[in-house]
C-alpha cells in the first residue's frame, strides 16, 4: 500500500504539469469519442471507424489468419470483437472486456403524441439512468433507421442524430414545492420530452430527413435520447472531465486506444499472462482482444450481450483461422486472461458515509480493482495480484473497491463472460461521481493511466 501512494506521489509530484497535460490529450480524445458516440450503435461505429484507419480488416473477409494480423467483428451492429493476433498461434487471449450502451431513455412504438398544442415523444427508461438530471437541458436524439430501397424492397439500415433538439422541462416549484425533498418521477407521464408546436414536422418527417431517406421507406427505428452537449473540464486547473456516457465509453475508449497503441507501435502482442503463466502452466504467447459488448444496463441477455455466446463464438473463429483444433482453444481458455473494464465509485466528498471504511478510491488515484463476496465482480486474489503487478510494471498507481457491507452494489460484464468462457480475470475500472448520472465526473489523470496499463496488458514488452 504504501508502494503504491509513494508511487503516485512521485509521478504527480515530479512532473505535475506535464503529466496533467499529457493526459488531457487523452481526455480531449475520450470527449470526441463520446461526443460521437451517442447511443451504442454510434459507438461501435466510431470504434470501427478508428480500427480500419488502422490497418483493422473484417473477420468475415479472412479465410486464414498469421502473427501480427489485425480483425474486427461488428455484430447485430452493437458488439465489437477486435484482436490483434499475437507471435504464437496458440488460442490464448488477453481479453479486455467492456460495454457500449450507457442508461437513457428509449423511443417507444407509436411515440408521437400531441399534447396542450405540443408535440411530445413517448419513452422507456433504458437501464437506470438518474432521471432527475435529465430535466431542462437539451436532449439529442439518435440511433439507427431501417429503411426499403426503392423498388427492391431490399432492407438498409443508417445511423442518425437529429438536429432538433429536446426538452423535459421541470415543473416549477409552485406547483412542486416537495421537489427537494425528493418527488417520485412517473416515466408513463413525465418523461416524454417536447419538441415542437402541434402544427410543426412530426417525428417521422425529422427522422426521415436526418437518415436522407423517404419517409414512406421507413420500415423501423430504434431511437434513444442522449446529452449531446460537449465534454467539459473541471476543477482548478481542470483535473477532472465531465461528461455524458462516462460509463462506459471510458472503458471502451481506454481498451480501444490501447490495441490501436500495440498496433502503432508495430509489435505483436505475445507477451505472458501478468505475473506470469499460473504455477506448473507454459509460458506461451497470447493474442490481443477487445470485446465491446451491448445490453449492459439492460442484464446483458440479449443477442449482442455479454451474457450471449458472440465472445466465446467469434475467439473460437480466430482460433480455428489460425489452424487451431477445438482442444487447443478449450485449452487455451484456462491460460487466457480478462480484464472487464467497467467503472467504480468515487468516494463522494459530501457523503462519505456511503463509501466503505476500507476502500475509498478518489478521483485521479489510478484504475480500481473491483471485489466483492458475493462474485459480482470476479475480482480473486490471483486477478488482483495479476492487476496489481501489471499497474506496478506501467508506473500507474491502482486502488481498490469493495461495497460498504450493508449496502448492494452495482454489476457489470465480468462474471457473464468470466464464467461461461471460462478463463480467470479481474474486474477493473476508472473512479467516478455520479455514476448513471447525465454527466458524471472523472479523474483526468486516471483515463491516461488506464490507457496505459491496458497497452501493457495487450503487449508486456513495452512495459520497461
Ligand atoms: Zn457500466
Amino acid at each position: 500500500m504504501l508502494g503504491r501512494v509513494l508511487n503516485l506521489h512521485i509521478i504527480i509530484s515530479m512532473n505535475i504539469n506535464n503529466v496533467f497535460t499529457d493526459a488531457r490529450q487523452v481526455s480531449r480524445d475520450l470527449a470526441d469519442f463520446i461526443r460521437r458516440a451517442v447511443t451504442p450503435w454510434h459507438a461501435v461505429a466510431e470504434m470501427e471507424r478508428r480500427l480500419v484507419a488502422a490497418g483493422f480488416v473484417p473477420l468475415s473477409e479472412c479465410t486464414r489468419l498469421e502473427p501480427g494480423d489485425r480483425v474486427y467483428d461488428v455484430a447485430f451492429g452493437s458488439a465489437l470483437t477486435a484482436v490483434i493476433v499475437g507471435d504464437s498461434p496458440a488460442p490464448v487471449w488477453s481479453i479486455v472486456g467492456a460495454h457500449c450502451d450507457s442508461p437513457a431513455l428509449a423511443v417507444k412504438p407509436g411515440a408521437d403524441q400531441v399534447a396542450e398544442g405540443y408535440r411530445r415523444i413517448a419513452t422507456e427508461v433504458y437501464g437506470g439512468p438518474i432521471l432527475n438530471t435529465w430535466f431542462d437541458r437539451p436532449l439529442g436524439l439518435g440511433g439507427r433507421v431501417w429503411w426499403t430501397e426503392g423498388d427492391s424492397g431490399r432492407l438498409s439500415v443508417s445511423l442518425l442524430e437529429l438536429e432538433t433538439r429536446f426538452v423535459l422541462p421541470n415543473l416549477a416549484i409552485h406547483m412542486n414545492r416537495e421537489v427537494n425533498q425528493g418527488v417520485e418521477i412517473n416515466a408513463a407521464k413525465e418523461l416524454l420530452p417536447v419538441y415542437a408546436a402541434a402544427e410543426g414536422r412530426d417525428l417521422l418527417t425529422l427522422v426521415a430527413e436526418a437518415a436522407g431517406v423517404d419517409a414512406a421507406a421507413i420500415r423501423g427505428w430504434d431511437l434513444r435520447f442522449f446529452d449531446p452537449e460537449p465534454a467539459s473540464f473541471l476543477g482548478d486547473g481542470g483535473i477532472w472531465l465531465q461528461a455524458p456516457r462516462l460509463d462506459n465509453l471510458m472503458s471502451c475508449h481506454a481498451g480501444l486506444e490501447a490495441l490501436l497503441a500495440v498496433a502503432a507501435g508495430g509489435d505483436r502482442p505475445g507477451g505472458d499472462r501478468p505475473g506470469g503463466d499460473r504455477p506448473g502452466g507454459d509460458q506461451l504467447g497470447s493474442h490481443a482482444v477487445l470485446f465491446c459488448a451491448d445490453t449492459e444496463e439492460v442484464g446483458s441477455r440479449a443477442k449482442n450481450g455479454a451474457a450471449s455466446l458472440l465472445l466465446r463464438d467469434r475467439l473460437e473463429r480466430v482460433a480455428l483461422l489460425l489452424g487451431a483444433g477445438r482442444a487447443d482453444f478449450l485449452a487455451g481458455l484456462d491460460r487466457s486472461f480478462l480484464i472487464s473494464a467497467d467503472l467504480a465509485h468515487a468516494v463522494h466528498p459530501n457523503r462519505s458515509e456511503l463509501a466503505d471504511a476500507a476502500s475509498r478510491p478518489r478521483l485521479n488515484g489510478g484504475p480500481v480493482i473491483k471485489s466483492a463476496a458475493n462474485l459480482s465482480y470476479i475480482t480473486d486474489a490471483e486477478g488482483a495480484a495479476r492487476f496489481g503487478l501489471l499497474c506496478e510494471a506501467a508506473g500507474v498507481p491502482s486502488q481498490n473497491f469493495s461495497n460498504r457491507s450493508d449496502l448492494r452494489g452495482g454489476s457489470t460484464i465480468g462474471p457473464l463472460l468470466s464464467g461461461p468462457l471460462p478463463l480467470p480475470g479481474v474486474d477493473v475500472g476508472t473512479a467516478v461521481w455520479a455514476m448513471h448520472s447525465l454527466r458524471e465526473t472523472a479523474g483526468v489523470l486516471d483515463q491516461a493511466w488506464f490507457c496505459r496499463v491496458l497497452a501493457a496488458f495487450y503487449s508486456r514488452s513495452h512495459i520497461p
